[in-house]
């Protein structure tokens, strides 16, 4: 059997510019799903968030993944407000170890390293599935791209997280909050797409584009 092609640090760092670029284009749309079940700052949080991790890491340029990684976990927990910054900060936090001293990634180095994010998220946040938060739409993706990887490429993997994510995404609208902000709504929380899950599907794919 050949042996996968390396996912490049320049494919990551293209996802990191993705995710900056479609956070500034969606940042309206994320505020105003936010300003529906919580407090508009969605959008903008996250769109500062990821500007301040694009001027770190262009000023520092880590040479490793971990490093690269690090610094952006580290930047969204101290300029990300909200519930989001640590929770997003703790994805990165966790994909630095969980991928490990790296310049390149086998797919399965990758999923590693998405499955330890996704840890990082649920021991932070406490989501269960269901709970219309991120993690409703986080989870399926990354189970979705260990499953790619294990039949097919990452492109094709990453296409179907982004796929899973979107659909993730679109399941909350019918879930009732039971964690943050929204969950003070209760039921009028219903018929609204979580802000946090449309994020996470921003993200997949943000990876789908980059790993193309
Ligand atoms: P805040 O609610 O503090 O204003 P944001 O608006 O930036 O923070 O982020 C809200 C999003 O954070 C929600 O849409 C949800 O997806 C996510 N979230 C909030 N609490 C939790 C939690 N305990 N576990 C997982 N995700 C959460
Ligand atoms: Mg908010």
């Amino acid at each position: 059997m050949r042996d996968a092609p390396a996912i490049s640090y320049e494919q990551l760092l293209n996802w990191l510019r993705f995710i900056d670029e479609g956070l500034i284009e969606q940042r309206g749309f994320l505020t105003e799903l936010d300003a529906a079940i919580g407090d508009g700052d969605h959008g903008t949080n996250l769109a500062r968030g990821a500007g301040a991790a694009s001027s770190k890491v262009d000023a520092e340029q880590p040479e490793y993944l971990d490093e690269l990684f690090k610094l952006v976990g580290m930047t969204l927990v101290s300029s990300v407000g909200g519930a989001s910054g640590p929770l997003y900060g703790t994805f990165f936090l966790r994909l630095a170890t969980g991928v490990g001293h790296r310049q390149e990634l086998t797919p399965e180095q990758l999923a590693d390293g998405l499955e330890a994010g996704l840890g990082g998220v649920v021991e932070r946040g406490k989501p269960e599935p269901g709970d219309k938060t991120m993690y409703d739409a986080m989870a399926p993706a990354v189970r979705a791209f260990r499953a790619g990887i294990s039949s097919g490429d990452v492109a094709s993997a990453s296409r179907s997280a982004a796929d899973a994510a979107a659909e993730g995404r679109n399941a909350t609208a019918d879930m009732v909050a039971r964690k943050g902000r929204a969950s003070y709504l209760g039921d009028r929380s219903v018929g609204h797409i979580d802000p946090g899950a449309a994020s996470v599907a921003l993200m997949f794919e943000a990876l789908a584009a980059a790993l193309a």
